[in-house]
């Protein structure tokens, strides 16, 4: 028998590692930023994989610039930590955090020409003339501008100025993008190509994209995970999936994709299942939902059902994984291939209901009465924290 080496390190006390290849890309811890008695981002613990495309979205005003820019380093925290590749940034100048930025006005040098534009940062970094020129140019190939080096900002679109700007980003290969609305200026068809484009080049880079958007399809399609901000906080972190068919929270549920929120009151399985109840109404709550959602019985909840989860039915009571509701048809929209149905149910509420057109068959008016149904395995449960 062999003792124990006296010098084996235990995990606990194991040296850091020095190549950085076990840190996170980023590390926020409870990162905090107040104006005066204004408090702007209100504890942020985030953690960004190498690689990886992760995006803050939220309402205007829930601390989403603020908490870029403090990675960024043009603003100190009022506390907490900022940790890049595992090293401590907090309180490190932006031109040593080797972290490439976009931001939505453009913001290229109106004097220079593009192809100098993307050569600054090297430039910066005292690169040798042959490298600069060889690395500006594959830049500017990548973002699809080979033939483009020698123009001026004002001879180009804005799509074009941004994707100089996104080459200008790239050119030093950061260990970290940040970019903050950086298609918030270009209309709908140039930003949903822009988009692709800023995936396909981080993908090709293996960059680390840490991406700011009030816009929630954009987060959805280009974001591998999404923290959904609200007041300075995360209120939850997930991939577009997670958020969508997961919500924590009323809030997420409310601002990720449309949502139909039944507020009442949640009743723990009395016998008969879970439910949530209010006024004469009940409304059946899937077992893993209950879960999920931790509620005590009697608390206000919401049950919370997409609008595509609900279906028509012509007939037919509640069978035991269904939950059917009475409704008049309010409304009725054609949108392409699917149509979408405002409805009123009892006491004011309304409900939407989407559905494939040609699924239906069926020609539906103002003022007729249906019947709603829908699995009760698609009713997500949350807490309603302003409920009665
Ligand atoms: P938006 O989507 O509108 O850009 P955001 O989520 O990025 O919003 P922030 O710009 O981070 O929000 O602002 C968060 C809060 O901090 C806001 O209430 C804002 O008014 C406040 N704030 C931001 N910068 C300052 C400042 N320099 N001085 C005072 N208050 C500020």
């Amino acid at each position: 028998m062999t003792a124990p080496e006296p010098t084996t390190a235990s995990p606990s006390s194991a040296a850091p590692a020095t190549n950085g290849a076990d840190h996170p890309a980023l590390a926020l811890r409870d990162l905090r930023k107040t104006f005066g008695s204004a408090v702007a981002v209100d504890g942020v613990d985030l953690d960004v994989r190498r690689g990886e495309f992760l995006t803050l979205l939220g309402p205007s005003g829930s601390g989403k610039t603020t908490t870029l820019r403090m990675v960024a380093g043009f603003m100190a925290p009022t506390a907490g930590s900022i940790e890049i590749d595992g090293s401590d940034m907090t309180r490190v100048p932006p031109y040593r955090r080797d972290v490439g930025m976009v931001f939505q006005n453009y913001a290229l040098f109106p004097h220079m020409t593009a192809a100098d534009n993307v050569a600054f940062p090297l430039r910066m970094r005292r690169r040798p003339a042959a490298e600069i020129k060889k690395r500006v140019a594959d830049a500017l190939e990548l973002v699809k501008l080979g033939g483009y080096g020698d123009r001026y900002p004002r001879q180009l679109s804005g799509g074009q100025q941004q994707r100089v700007a996104l080459a200008r980003a790239v050119v030093f290969e950061p260990r970290l993008l940040l970019m903050d609305e950086p298609l918030g200026a270009l209309d709908r068809k140039l930003r949903e190509s822009l988009q692709l484009e800023i995936i396909r080049v981080s993908r090709e880079l293996g960059a680390t994209v840490l991406y700011v958007t009030h816009d929630q399809e954009e987060a959805l399609v280009m974001s591998d995970r999404i923290a959904i901000f609200s007041a300075g906080r995360i209120e939850q972190l997930g991939s577009g999936e997670d958020l969508y068919d997961r919500p924590a929270s009323l809030f997420v549920a409310d601002f990720i994709g449309e949502s139909n929120i039944l507020r009442g009151r949640y009743e723990a399985d009395g016998g008969d299942g879970d439910w949530v109840t209010r006024d004469n109404a009940r409304w059946r709550v899937g077992r893993d939902a209950a879960a999920r959602a931790e509620l005590s019985s009697g608390t206000p909840a919401a049950l919370v059902v997409r609008p595509e989860r609900i279906r028509i039915v012509d007939g037919g009571g509640a069978g035991d994984g269904l939950n059917v509701v009475e409704a008049m048809v309010d409304e009725v929209l054609y949108l392409g291939p699917d149509t979408k149905y405002h409805l009123a149910l009892g006491w004011g509420q309304r409900v939407a209901v989407r559905e494939p057109r040609e699924s239906s068959g069926r020609e539906l008016q103002r003022g007729d009465q249906v019947r709603l149904a829908w699995s009760v395995d698609d009713g997500l449960l949350v807490a309603d924290p302003g409920g009665a």
